[in-house]
C-alpha cells in the first residue's frame, strides 16, 4: 500500500456567498504525480491553494502525512510550495530569485551549486541564466526560473497551478522533465493543473477531474456536463447543438436537479460509422483531439471531441490500429443511456 499525503474530509469552499467547492473526501498518495483537469472556473486554483495552505477552507479538513494540518502551520511551511499560474518574480536576478528561499529558511550552505543544480533541472545553464535580471527573460524561462525557486527547496509536495498555460513547447518540455526527476530524486508528491492534456497525460500517473466545485472523475469516468432538457417523450436528453436537426444524449432516466451525467470510460465504445438497430440508443460524432500513450500502460489515453464537451477514453494499441485512428479522424461514440449514472 502506498503512503497516503493529503486526505481531504468534507471541504467546502465560499467566496461570499458562493459556494465554489464541494468535495466530499480525496487522497493523494505520497510521491504520486496526479493531474487536475476541469474547464476554467471549476475551482482548480481554489483547491490548490487549500492544499497548499495558503486558503482556509469556509468548512472542512486537510490531512497532511496523517496530521490535521492549518494555514500558516509551521510544519507545512518548508514541505509544501504552490507554483501559482502567474509566478511572481523577485525584481532582481535570477540567481537571487532562486536562492531567495533558501536565505529566508536560512539554509545557506552550498547555495552556488544547489541553485546551478536548480537551473539545469529546468533547461537553463547557469552561465547564461543565473546573473541575468528578471525582466531579461521570456515568459518561458520565467516560469522556469519561477519552477527553480520551488525546486531548490525540495519540497516534499510541489504544486503547480497551469504551469505550462503560456510557454513554448521546449520550456513545457523542461517543466514536465523537472516534475518527474522531483519526484524520481527525492519522493516529491505533485499535484498539477493544466488545460494541456496530451501534456498533463504525460506527466501524471493519475488525474481527477473537477466540475463545478465537485471532484468527479478519478481518470476512469466523464462527465457528460449540463445543461440537460426533456425530450417531447419526457426523457432527460443532453442537445449537442442549437438547432432542431443537433444530435443529442439520451441520459438515463432518474435526473434530478444539481446532479450531474457521469459515465465510466469502459462503456464507451468507438466506430467508425453508426450501426442500425445494435442496441446502443447513443451514437454520437465526435472527432479526435489527442492520442497520448499512458505513463505506466499499455494503454492510449484518447480524446474525442463531440461539440462542447470532450471525452476521454482507453483504447489498445491494437484496437486504434484496427480502426486506423489518429488525431483530426472523426468516430462515431457509442453508449447506452442505461449506462449513464447521475450523481
Ligand atoms: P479554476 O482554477 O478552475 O479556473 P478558480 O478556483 O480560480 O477556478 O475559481 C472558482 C470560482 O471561484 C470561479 O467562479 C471564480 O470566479 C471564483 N473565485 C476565485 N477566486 C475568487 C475570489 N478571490 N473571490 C471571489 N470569487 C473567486
Amino acid at each position: 500500500m502506498s503512503e497516503i499525503s493529503y486526505k481531504l474530509n468534507h471541504i467546502q469552499h465560499y467566496y461570499g456567498d458562493k459556494k465554489v467547492l464541494d468535495i466530499d473526501g480525496l487522497q493523494i498518495c505520497r510521491g504520486s504525480i496526479t493531474g487536475l483537469t476541469g474547464p476554467n472556473g471549476s475551482g482548480k486554483s481554489t483547491l490548490l491553494k487549500i492544499m497548499a495552505f495558503a486558503l482556509k477552507p469556509t468548512h472542512g479538513q486537510v490531512w497532511l502525512n496523517g496530521r490535521k494540518e492549518f494555514v500558516l502551520s509551521p510544519r507545512v511551511r518548508s514541505k509544501v510550495t504552490l507554483l501559482t499560474q502567474k509566478p511572481y518574480l523577485l525584481k532582481r536576478s535570477v540567481f537571487d530569485n532562486i536562492a531567495y528561499g533558501l536565505k529566508i529558511r536560512k539554509d545557506m550552505g552550498d547555495i552556488e551549486n544547489r541553485v546551478k543544480d536548480a537551473l539545469k533541472s529546468v533547461g537553463l545553464a547557469h552561465g547564461d541564466f543565473a546573473r541575468r535580471q528578471w525582466h531579461e527573460l521570456s515568459g518561458g524561462e520565467a516560469q522556469r526560473v519561477a519552477m527553480a525557486a520551488r525546486l531548490v527547496l525540495q519540497p516534499e509536495v510541489l504544486l503547480l497551478d497551469e504551469p505550462v498555460a503560456s510557454v513554448d513547447t521546449k520550456s513545457a518540455e523542461q517543466i514536465r522533465k523537472a516534475s518527474l526527476a522531483a519526484r524520481k530524486n527525492w519522493g516529491c508528491t505533485l499535484i498539477i493543473a493544466s488545460h494541456d492534456l496530451p501534456w498533463l497525460y504525460e506527466c501524471s500517473d493519475t488525474r481527477i477531474s473537477i466540475f463545478q466545485g465537485q471532484i468527479f472523475s478519478t481518470g476512469t469516468e466523464n462527465i457528460i456536463p449540463p445543461p440537460y432538457d426533456l425530450s417531447q417523450k419526457n426523457h432527460p436528453v443532453k442537445w449537442l447543438g442549437q438547432n432542431e436537426k443537433s444530435e443529442h444524449i439520451h441520459l438515463a432516466p432518474g435526473k434530478k436537479n444539481n446532479k450531474f451525467a457521469i459515465i465510466q470510460k469502459e462503456k464507451i465504445h468507438i466506430r467508425l460509422e453508426k450501426e442500425k438497430a445494435n442496441g446502443w440508443e447513443n451514437q454520437i460524432t465526435g472527432q479526435i483531439t489527442s492520442m497520448v500513450m499512458e505513463k505506466n500502460a499499455e494503454l492510449i489515453m484518447t480524446t474525442i471531441q463531440a461539440k462542447d464537451f470532450f471525452i476521454d477514453i482507453s483504447l489498445s494499441p491494437d484496437q486504434a490500429e484496427n480502426l486506423k485512428l489518429l488525431p483530426g479522424k472523426k468516430i462515431i461514440l457509442m453508449f447506452s443511456s442505461r449506462d449513464i449514472e447521475w450523481r
